[in-house]
């Protein structure tokens, strides 16, 4: 997703009602159980162009979590996360192996959107906000040895860095703010190619820490 001036947030946006989500007593800590609702969700199907396919990868012995927009049209045909050029750019930034990145039980890959949401007339339309509300919680719940959160692109700094800049670039030029347990990116997007030509403190700068709070979040994984 290209990145331009805000939109508004994805909690400002309004959306369909959200249903209630229940689990039942014997299943309501389980990540397995999550997992498999997470999977047979259909809370705002009627608004998404295909079938519910929610795309995540998540075990609650990760160590790094990345928080992602929404799966684009091909990763939606994968059903694997980051599985198109955006993935191959994130994987030469996070200095990882496919081997690694795909290893679930060192790397969660949670959107903000689990499904794709249909394209727009400049790109792929936003993370549909019913997902975050009915699921994020309570995943995020289980991961509870994350050392290192990426979050990438403008919908995810709007939910979890709300108060580092009005602009994705601000909200990226505050990394060392939140160092050294989360780190703000932009979206890995080939459509991104300009911004990163305008911006190459990112390369310079911040990609060789990236790359070591990696390292180091996975040393003993
Ligand atoms: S985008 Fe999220 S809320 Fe909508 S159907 Fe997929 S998993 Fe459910």
């Amino acid at each position: 997703m290209p990145m331009k001036i805000r939109t508004p947030s994805l909690r400002k946006q309004t959306g369909a009602s959200i249903p209630t989500i229940r689990l039942n007593s014997s299943t309501k800590d389980s990540l397995e159980a999550l997992l498999r609702e997470v999977r047979a969700c259909k809370i705002c199907s009627a608004s998404l162009p295909m079938d519910p396919r929610p795309v995540l990868q998540c075990h609650g012995s990760a160590r790094i979590l990345i928080v992602g927009q929404a799966p684009g049209r091909k990763v939606h045909e994968s059903g694997i996360p980051f599985q198109d050029a955006s993935g191959e750019r994130l994987r030469s930034w996070l200095g990882v192996t496919s081997e690694i990145f795909y290893d679930e039980r060192r790397v969660a890959i949670l959107p903000m959107g689990f499904c794709f949401p249909g394209t727009g007339v400049s790109g792929d339309l936003p993370p549909r906000p019913e997902c975050a509300p009915a699921w994020r919680n309570k995943l995020l719940k289980h991961l509870k040895s994350v050392q290192l959160t990426l979050v990438i692109g403008q919908f995810a700094h709007d939910y979890h860095l709300p108060n580092a800049g009005s602009t994705v670039t601000e909200v990226v030029q505050s990394w060392r703010m939140h160092l050294p347990s989360v780190i703000p990116l932009p979206h890995p997007s080939p459509r991104n190619n300009r911004w990163l030509a305008r911006n190459p403190w990112f390369e310079a700068e911040l990609l060789p820490v990236l790359r070591k709070r990696v390292a180091l979040s996975l040393s003993d994984a």
